[in-house]
């Protein structure tokens, strides 16, 4: 399977940069446990004395909200949000269709409600409302409901980035490689998805959850916990009262709509992330192209990946964005990040990678984030719809050499002065190089040997060294080193 050659290929890739350096290692930790799905480890889970056990017919995180005035379809103000500030606001909206709207803007204009102001501001420019008759008050009842249950203390996984991650699928959706390509429906699902594909978010990642035996992993049978979560929460509100926003679409239309929402979200699982990109990178390869270059696609299994792969596009597309806003989000993801680092720090837990604030290299995560995550997924999207994506790609490619300018030189190490070089982070060694490197992981290898390995998960890390080392590019098949995951 495709898939699998991707994830062999990756590990080697990953295992590779694991032996760089101590950060490289903790960088290659984040990828594979976050972006390759997990093996089952041969280990039995302790046993945490828990409270009385919640009922496990209810879905947790619901929770009233205390409304102001109830919306009639005549009082809906004309972004769906309260504001004093309706004229800039107004200003910085004209940027829905545009890649690069700045979310942080509409927060402040919004008395930070930017998922309400956005999503409405994309229905009305779409016309969902009229096709799908949804009554205005009904759209701001349920949005500003779908809103308050995005949790506002949570760094990252806010309502800010659902309202992003929607604004960018809306973006993406606009793409004239796509143009008449998907239905109404689709393109309703796709950003109904993107607009929920979060909610309730608490800020650490599933496997944090499953590994403090959370009533969510129990609940989802640790499988992936959160987008399960999400999806349920997300439904659930539309029971609220004058929240459903699909009152009026057939029950044949619910149905097809449940099923894609579902299939959307349950997609933006990041360990999904590796089948995604092989499918996505087989369908480039026997790419149908209809008329007029739109792709032609003429089955509900391309369809639905395509709409998949576009809205994970739209999750992994801060670093394709301009380098403030790009900026913004790093700080935010890593300020969770930490969060999540203390918590297993005070429950005595190994530190997940990367969010150890005493030792996560901010620059180089996200050099190693875009080298093996987000430039893979991009190019192969712009590949999808060549050359719509060309702009977009250039950015990435721009911050990744910012990001990659910021990494701060270290002093060498006393025992190898050359550790400091941190041009080896990146791909495309040469041949001199690894073998300069090999020698060197072996004398470190001999130098640590009897020492306890560095850090969570070193020992995931394969060590033995090729007697044949080759470049380092992730499209070169190389067979050093065993897959840590596969
Ligand atoms: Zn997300």
């Amino acid at each position: 399977m495709a898939s699998n050659k991707f994830k062999r290929m990756l590990n080697r890739e990953l295992s590779h940069l694991s032996e760089t350096s101590r950060s490289g290692n903790q960088v290659s930790e984040y990828i594979s446990q976050t972006f390759l799905e997990q093996q089952a480890v041969v280990e039995l889970p302790r046993v945490a004395p828990e409270e009385t056990p919640q009922p496990m017919s209810q879905i947790s995180g619901l929770r009233e909200l205390p409304h102001s005035a109830s919306l009639s379809a005549a009082t809906v103000p004309r972004f769906g949000v309260q504001t004093d500030q309706e004229e800039q606001l107004a200003k910085e909206l004209e940027d829905t269709n545009k890649w690069g709207l700045d979310v942080f803007k509409v927060a402040e204009l919004s008395k930070n409600q930017p998922l309400t102001a956005i999503m409405f501001s994309i229905f009305q420019e779409r016309d969902l409302l009229k096709t799908f008759r949804i009554p205005a008050d009904t759209l701001v009842t349920y949005l500003l409901m779908l809103e308050g249950h995005y949790q506002a203390d949570v760094a990252y996984h806010n309502s800010l980035h659902a309202a992003d991650v929607a604004q960018s699928t809306h973006v993406l959706l606009a793409t004239p490689a796509l143009e008449g390509v998907f239905t109404d429906m689709e393109i309703l699902a796709a950003i109904f998805a993107s607009a929920i594909h979060d909610v309730d978010h608490p800020g650490v990642s599933n496997q944090f959850l499953i590994n403090t035996n959370s009533e969510l992993a129990l609940m989802y049978n640790d499988t992936s916990v959160l987008e399960n979560h999400h999806l349920a929460v997300g439904f659930k509100l539309l029971q609220t009262k004058h929240c459903d926003i699909f009152q009026n679409l057939s029950a044949k239309q619910r149905l097809s709509l449940r099923r894609m929402v579902i299939d959307l979200v349950l997609a933006t699982d990041m360990s999904k992330h590796m089948n995604l990109l092989a499918d996505l990178k087989t369908m480039v390869e026997t790419k149908k192209v209809a008329s007029l270059g739109v792709l032609l696609l003429d089955n509900y299994s391309d369809r639905i990946q395509v709409l998949q792969n576009l809205v994970h596009c739209a999750d992994l597309s801060n670093p394709t964005k301009p380098l403030p806003l790009y900026r913004q989000w790093t700080e935010r993801v890593m300020a969770e990040f930490f969060q999540q680092g203390d918590r297993e720090r005070e429950l005595g837990l190994d530190i997940s990678p990367m969010c150890d604030k005493h030792t996560a290299s901010v620059e180089k995560s996200q050099v190693g984030f875009i080298d093996y995550i987000a430039h893979p997924l991009w190019e192969t999207w712009a590949d999808l719809v060549h050359p719509d994506a060309q702009d977009l790609l250039d950015t990435l490619e721009d911050n990744r050499e910012w990001y990659q300018s910021k990494i701060p030189r270290s002093p060498p190490a006393p025992n190898s002065p050359q550790r400091a070089g941190l041009d080896r982070f990146q791909f495309g060694l040469t041949l001199e190089e690894a073998e300069e490197e090999e020698e060197e992981e072996e004398e470190d290898q001999v130098a640590a040997d009897g020492e306890a390995p560095e850090g969570p998960g070193t020992e995931l890390m394969p060590s033995e060294a090729s007697p044949t080392p080759q470049t380092s590019q992730l499209d070169n098949q190389r067979t050093r080193g065993k897959p840590f995951v596969d």
